[in-house]
C-alpha cells in the first residue's frame, strides 16, 4: 500500500495471495488495508488537498509529465510484471504501459487549460466570473483488464484537477498499479496526494464512500457493483463517475468491406482475451453477407495462438480468472441449446491456467444470454438483420450503452445509424477509442461521465459563480 507518501508491507496485516492466470503459482502476497489504514489515507489526502488544490498547475503539469516520461522509461519492467498477474499477451502489455505514458502527458498539457469565465454583468460596476475548483478527496476504484491504465486516468484526472486521491486497484492485478504509486513518489509528488491501498472491496469502498471528507466517487467495473457504489454515493450526495460494462453491438451491412470488416473485428475482439468493456460483443450482420462475414471472421479470430502470455508466439492469453471460463462455458452451452451453431473454439481448454479458445457462435437468437449479458471474453455470437430500424431497435434493445461499431460504406447509413444508437461511442469502419484525448464513457446502465477529452475533469470540478461590485 502507499499512504501518506510511505509504503507499507503486510506486517501483521491480512492479506491474500496475488496468482499468474496461465500457470495458478503464486507471485506476490498483498497486504489488506485496516480501518485505521484507511483512516490515516483520509486524514493525509484531507491535509495534501489543503496544499494542492493551491499548487500552481504549472508544477501539477510538471508531475505529470515526468511520471509520462518514467512510465516510458520503465516500459520493460511494467510490462513484464502485468503479463505476470493480468495475463495478457507482452506486446499488448507494453501497448498499455505506452498508452499509459500518453494518458499522463495529456493531462499534464490540458491541466494547464482548466479555463472559467466571465459573464457581461447588467450593472457596470459589477463583475461577474465563474471559476472551477478542485472537489476534494477521490476515492476511486479501478478494475484488474487494464490495470495501470485504468488506475491512471483516474489518478491524473484527480490530481490535474487539484484534487487528492485514495484509489483501490483490483486486487487481481497490482503490479501496475505499485509501480504507478513508485513513479509518483519519485517523481516528487507531496505525500497524501496520491495514496493506494488493497482489502476487502465493499469494506473498503463503505468506509471511503461514507467518509466526510471524501467528496467524489469513481468506479470502472461491473454494473452491479457500480449501481451499489452508485446509491452509496447518493445517500452522501457524493459525485460519481461511472465507468460500467457494455454489450457492444457490431452492425456489418450488406455494402460493408467484409474482408476488412472481418480482420479489424477479429484483431479487435482477441484484444485482452475479450475481457475489455468496449469489446465488439454482438454481431448482427446482414443476411446477405452474413455466411461470408462468419466464415471470415472465425479463420481470422479462431487462428489467434492461445497461451502464456510470456511466450513470443502467444497472440491470445488467458482469462484473468477461472469464474470467466466458467462463464465462457456457461454461454456456450445455453446459446448452442438455443439454436446456435460453433464455427471454431466452444470449449474451455485443459491443463492449468485460465484458457479459453477464440469461440464463434453463427446463428445465435436473441434470446441467448450471451446475446442479453455481457460475455467479457473471447465468444463472439453473430446473427443476422434485414432491415436497418430492425437492426438499430435489437442493438438498443439492451440496458447497456457504452460502444458500437458499425461497418457500411454508405455514409448515409453511417450518419443514420451512428446518430440513433444509444451508445456512448460509435465507430465506424475502423477503431478509435480510448485515446486520451477523447471521450470515454456511456450511457444508460454503462455509467455516467467521461475519462478523458476535454470532458476529463468536469466531475472533478465544482463551479463557483462570484459577482463583486466595486459601487
Ligand atoms: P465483479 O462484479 O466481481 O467485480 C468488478 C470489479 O469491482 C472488480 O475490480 C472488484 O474488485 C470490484 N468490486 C467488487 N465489489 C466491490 C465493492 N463493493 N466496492 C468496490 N469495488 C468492488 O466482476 P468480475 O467477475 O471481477 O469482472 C467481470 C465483470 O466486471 C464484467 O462483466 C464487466 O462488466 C466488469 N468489468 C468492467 C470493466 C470496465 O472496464 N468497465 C473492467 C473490469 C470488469
Amino acid at each position: 500500500m502507499y499512504i501518506d507518501g510511505h509504503f507499507i508491507g503486510a506486517d501483521d496485516r491480512d492479506g491474500e495471495p496475488v496468482y499468474n492466470p496461465a500457470n495458478g503459482q503464486v507471485v506476490g502476497q498483498l497486504p489488506h488495508a485496516m480501518p485505521e489504514d484507511l483512516d490515516a489515507a483520509i486524514a493525509a489526502a484531507d491535509r495534501a488537498f489543503q496544499t494542492w488544490r493551491w499548487t500552481s498547475p504549472l508544477e501539477r503539469s510538471r508531475i505529470l509529465r515526468s511520471v509520462a516520461g518514467m512510465i516510458r522509461d520503465r516500459v520493460e519492467d511494467i510490462a513484464y510484471s502485468l503479463t505476470m498477474d493480468q495475463g495478457k499477451p507482452l506486446t499488448e502489455a507494453r501497448m498499455e504501459v505506452m498508452g499509459a505514458a500518453d494518458h499522463a502527458e495529456w493531462h499534464a498539457e490540458e491541466c494547464r487549460r482548466i479555463y472559467g469565465r466571465v459573464i457581461p454583468p447588467r450593472d457596470p460596476s459589477v463583475r461577474q466570473t465563474v471559476i472551477r475548483q478542485p472537489v476534494g478527496v477521490c476515492a476511486s476504484f479501478s478494475p484488474w483488464n487494464y490495470p495501470l491504465n485504468q488506475a491512471l486516468r483516474k489518478i491524473c484526472a484527480a490530481l490535474g484537477s487539484g484534487c487528492t486521491i485514495i484509489l483501490k486497484a483490483s486486487e487481481d492485478a497490482p503490479s501496475a498499479v505499485v509501480a504507478l504509486a513508485q513513479m509518483f513518489h519519485d517523481a516528487g509528488l507531496p505525500a497524501g496526494c496520491l495514496n493506494v491501498v488493497w482489502g476487502v472491496p465493499a469494506q473498503i469502498s463503505e468506509h471511503l464512500i461514507k467518509s466526510p471528507n471524501v467528496r467524489k466517487i469513481s468506479f470502472t467495473g461491473s454494473i452491479p457493483v457500480g449501481k451499489h457504489l452508485a446509491a452509496m454515493a447518493g445517500a452522501h450526495m457524493k459525485r460519481v463517475t461511472m465507468e460500467l460494462g457494455g454489450h457492444s453491438p457490431v452492425l456489418v451491412f450488406d455494402d460493408a468491406d467484409i474482408d476488412k470488416a472481418a480482420t479489424l473485428l477479429a484483431g479487435y475482439k482477441g484484444l485482452n482475451a475479450g475481457q475489455v468493456c468496449m469489446s465488439p460483443s454482438r454481431f448482427y450482420v446482414h443476411e446477405s453477407v452474413a455466411e461470408e462475414f462468419g466464415e471470415k471472421f472465425s479463420k481470422a479470430f479462431g487462428t489467434r495462438v492461445v497461451g502464456d502470455g510470456m511466450d513470443s508466439a502467444t497472440t491470445m492469453g488467458p482469462l484473468a480468472h477461472n469464474r470467466r471460463v466458467s462463464a465462457m462455458t456457461e454461454f456456450v452451452s445455453d446459446a448452442t441449446a438455443k439454436g446456435a451453431s460453433i464455427l471454431t473454439g466452444g470449449k474451455a481448454m485443459s491443463g492449468p491456467g485460465n484458457f479459453f479458445p477464440p469461440t464463434v457462435l453463427m446463428n445465435t437468437p436473441d434470446t441467448a444470454n450471451i446475446m442479453r449479458e455481457e460475455p467479457f471474453g473471447p465468444v463472439a455470437p453473430i446473427t443476422t438483420f434485414s432491415d436497418v430500424d430492425e437492426v438499430l431497435s435489437r442493438a438498443n434493445a439492451l440496458p447497456f450503452g457504452l460502444a458500437s461499431y458499425v461497418f457500411t460504406q454508405s455514409l448515409r447509413t453511417s450518419h443514420y445509424v451512428a446518430s440513433r444508437l444509444e451508445a456512448g461511442m460509435v465507430n465506424v469502419n475502423h477503431f478509435g477509442i480510448a485515446l486520451p484525448e477523447t471521450p470515454l464513457g456511456g450511457v444508460k446502465d454503462s455509467g455516467m461521465g467521461s475519462e478523458g477529452g476535454s470532458e476529463t475533469f468536469d466531475a472533478y470540478l465544482a463551479t463557483k459563480f462570484i459577482s463583486e461590485t466595486t459601487a
